[in-house]
């Protein structure tokens, strides 16, 4: 029988993992740009990380994971999400004694099982971003700036919409919380079973509801962002205003809250215009490292989907640019020709010239086959009798103007191959 893939993966190759690497290279050099590191943490970790770290009442905890008990009998899960096991390494390794603040990027694969939608895998990458150890709303800022310049690099800032919120702190949500239940009592017997548990172990979870009866009842309920205290309400408009100072688009959303249990203050999400799509989101999470058994330090991050990210450049034809290498296919007949053929690559790569060498016992024509259908831009011919008269005959594959050059005729070899893809262009 023939084994495929599982459902919710995917295999990446060819043409999608270019726009793949265009991504990840844009996000390598932003966060350099940024002086914020690199950080990789395992693709497991003990299960209670998570049910304490997500909360033990979201879906993600309750539904989604891929947890197993391992050989030594522990249970394991394979991280649904990065920042629990970001905070657990910044805990684990001290990092609080440490010159703060403490800023760390990630592009991980993460596990959920859940169901499928477009742009949704059970396998799925993220871009993250955690800062540490910073309470000023401009950390906040930092990161919808990063997150921006990413969408600006990529193309897509035209694309998306920033919506922001600010979910308040413990002491404004707290105080919420009570006007929020005094306004569902009378309407509890109305909504969902799912609500009702919520209702007593974690109303704001309520806000979350897709049941169309809670919806209806929700539709007049007091916002969190109406019932800001005035140190929140001033961190608000502290991030709004910087962001109108960068020239940074958004618009409040009072209906965000995040899936997240350990989120505070500024939230935020990155939404398609166009399509009905979620490309990332983050915000502020002041309790998570408390939580985790560390000493209390203020955090703020986001996630963005690279699968969405993905979905949105193929959408869009973008990038235009993604391929311009010069790139040339030496064709030979022997193991001489494969040695001389790698020792003049040895410049051309010099040069920034991309070089593929056959391996192959095929005929010269079926290697002439080869080089077009994988749009090199020049072929050369290294067989015996190129060899036997130090000679390489160099080809345009595009107008196949050809000339034949000395092996020891760097220049000229160069100077055609440059000039001629000029021309091509
Ligand atoms: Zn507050
Ligand atoms: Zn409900």
């Amino acid at each position: 029988m023939k084994i495929t893939k599982q459902k919710g993966t995917k295999d990446i190759f060819f043409d999608e993992v270019k726009i793949w690497e265009y991504i990840e290279e844009n996000i390598r050099q932003i966060c350099k740009e940024n002086n914020v590191s690199e950080i990789r943490t395992p693709v497991f970790e003990a299960t209670e990380l998570y049910a304490r770290g997500v909360g033990n009442d979201t879906d993600i905890v309750n539904k989604e994971m891929y947890t197993f008990i391992d050989k030594g009998g522990r249970s394991i899960t394979l991280r649904p999400e990065l920042t629990a096991g970001v905070v657990r390494s910044y805990i684990e390794n001290g990092m609080n004694s440490l010159a703060s603040p403490l800023k760390f990027w990630y592009v991980a694969n993460m596990y959920r099982y859940e169901k499928m939608q477009k742009g949704r895998y059970r396998e799925f990458a993220q871009f993250g971003i955690e800062i540490f150890d910073s309470d000023s709303y401009l950390a906040d800022v930092e990161t919808i700036k990063i997150s921006y310049e990413l969408m600006k690099r990529l193309g897509l800032y035209d694309k998306v919409i920033l919506s922001l919120n600010s979910i308040g702190c413990k002491e404004c949500r707290d105080k919420y919380i009570k006007k929020f239940k005094e306004y569902l009592m009378p309407n509890l017997d109305n909504m969902c079973e799912t609500c009702k548990v919520r209702f007593e172990k974690n109303p704001l979870r309520i806000l979350d509801c897709k049941e169309e009866k809670c919806n209806k009842i929700l539709e007049n309920a007091p916002l969190i962002t109406d019932n800001l205290c005035p140190d929140c309400k001033q961190d608000f408009e502290n991030v709004k205003s910087a962001l109108d100072k960068l020239n940074i688009d958004y618009k409040v959303d009072k209906k965000i809250v995040r899936g997240l249990d350990y989120y505070n203050k500024t939230v935020y999400e990155w939404t398609s215009k166009d399509l009905d799509l979620a490309v990332g989101g983050g915000g502020r999470y002041d309790g998570l490292v408390e939580i985790l058994g560390g000493q209390s330090c203020p955090a703020v991050g986001f996630g963005i989907g690279m699968d969405r990210l993905v979905l949105l450049l193929t959408q869009y034809n973008l990038p235009k640019d993604i391929d311009n290498d010069i790139k040339l296919f030496i064709a030979t007949t022997n193991e001489s020709g494969y040695i001389e053929a790698t020792k003049l690559s040895e410049i051309l790569k010099d040069n920034k010239i991309v070089v593929d060498i056959n391996i192959t016992n095929k005929s010269l024509k079926s290697q002439t086959k080869y080089a077009d259908k994988n749009n090199m831009n020049f072929i050369a011919f290294f067989g015996e009798d190129e060899l036997n008269n130090n000679k390489i005959r160099i080809k345009n594959m595009k107008n196949a103007n050809q000339v034949d050059f000395d092996i020891s005729d760097l220049d000229g070899i160069l100077k055609f191959i440059k000039e001629g893809n000029e021309s091509n262009a």
